[in-house]
């Protein structure tokens, strides 16, 4: 059978017929970290590949696997698993799991005064999105939910791969008839992230995501947006929530969590209507949707450090099911209290002198980083 494998891209040919796990086994890959898919076909450890079959082995972060398969609402042979919530689904009922847990995520966010929404059907709502899995899953469901969504992309200059997932987001946004906003930061800023990342002598994750953080929230003020809406998972949630442990970073635990209401000024609330669903869960709902999205990763993810934290709880979850949604649900539902302060309050928060957006200093960061780039790059078509 030919095997295509991906990060990097090749195919492999390996003898057959055999199954799904003896494959697995075969090629040395942990069965939780991966989506098989047999001729198109979602398929379980169990199921037998033909000596000519065309597999790809599709990695994804997280979850766990066991065979448990039949469909838990209809009895039907299972397509995908998900050994934490001990349930299978067949294809058809699969997309209702992951509604179900955004829905959840929505209405009932965790320890939140007078058990408030994540937003409202009345709320004009703007989500984050970059061409992969959890981002078009998640405006997927929010579209399917009737929600006012509209989506923004940040070009951010990365080559091939930024071309690649910008022209995903628009086909996504086109054959739904959504609004798609695109800011190119070449165009609007006069950098790209490896240009300014180089230029500023800063990580290009650092850049990145400054810029992008920066990207988002101006856009939804300019636009008028009530919330604004990220693609985050289960397995970023809990990585951020690990590193922020083992450094016992105190303000960062204080403001984890998927609802950050509005700040004064321009800072507008946010939210993580995935942070119950894992990546795999979300990786499985694009498939069983027929969503296209960027399988490759970002070129440049070397440089960030929330990998190897994930790897770290990858290897618990392979070993206890589910520990890692307990690790997250836990901290959220029990513990986040304890390292909310009332120093919070005292901070305040400004206007930048330069751009207008919120900041507790006089300048913002990100006119501050923008700034020192600015002083290395040769100007091109900055008109921020
Ligand atoms: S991996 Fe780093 S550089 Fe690449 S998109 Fe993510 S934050 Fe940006
Ligand atoms: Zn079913
Ligand atoms: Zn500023």
């Amino acid at each position: 059978m030919r095997v295509r494998l991906r990060n990097p891209d090749r195919e492999v040919d390996v003898p057959g017929p055999r199954t799904v796990a003896d494959l697995l086994d075969h090629l040395d890959v942990l069965p939780h970290t991966v989506l098989v898919i047999d001729d198109g076909e979602l398929v379980t450890g169990g199921h037998e590949l033909a000596d000519d079959a065309q597999v790809e082995v599709r990695p994804v972060m997280s979850g766990g696997a066991e065979n448990t398969l039949r469909c838990v609402v209809c009895r039907a042979p299972a397509a995908i698993e998900e050994p934490r919530h001990r349930a299978a689904w067949c294809l058809a009922h699969y997309p209702d799991h992951v509604v179900g847990q955004v829905r959840k995520a929505i209405d009932h966010p965790p320890s939140t005064a007078h058990n408030e929404r994540m937003f409202s059907y009345a709320d004009r709502l703007l989500i984050a999105v970059s061409g992969g899995k959890d981002s078009l899953a998640l405006w997927d469901v929010l579209l399917q939910l009737g929600y006012r969504v509209d989506g923004l992309y940040v070009g951010l200059g990365i080559g091939g791969y930024s071309a690649r997932s910008q022209e995903i987001t628009e086909a996504f946004a086109d054959a739904r008839g959504a609004r798609l906003h695109v800011v190119d930061l070449a165009e609007e800023f006069g950098y790209t992230t490896p240009s300014g990342s180089q230029a500023a002598g800063r990580s290009t994750c650092g850049v990145c995501g400054l810029s992008k953080r920066y990207t988002f929230n101006r856009t939804a003020v300019e636009h008028g947006y009530d919330v604004l809406v990220t693609g985050h998972n289960l397995d970023d949630e809990a990585a951020t929530l690990l590193g922020n442990v083992v450094r016992w970073q105190d303000d960062f635990l204080a403001r984890q969590h998927p609802v950050l209401p509005a700040g004064g000024g321009n800072q507008v609330r946010k939210v993580k209507p995935l942070y119950r669903l894992s990546e795999r869960e979300t990786a499985a709902y694009c498939l069983v949707r027929g969503i296209e999205y960027v399988v490759e990763e970002c070129p440049l993810v070397d440089g960030n450090t929330g990998h190897e934290l994930k790897s770290a709880l990858d290897v618990l979850e392979a070993a206890s099911p589910g520990v890692k949604a307990q690790f997250l649900f836990g901290f959220l539902d029990r513990h986040a209290e304890k390292f909310a302060s009332d120093e919070d309050d005292d901070i305040r928060v400004g206007a930048c002198t330069s751009c207008g957006m919120p900041t507790t200093g006089e300048v913002c960061a990100f006119c501050r980083q923008r700034d020192a780039i600015m002083k290395v790059l040769p100007v091109t078509q900055a008109t921020a």
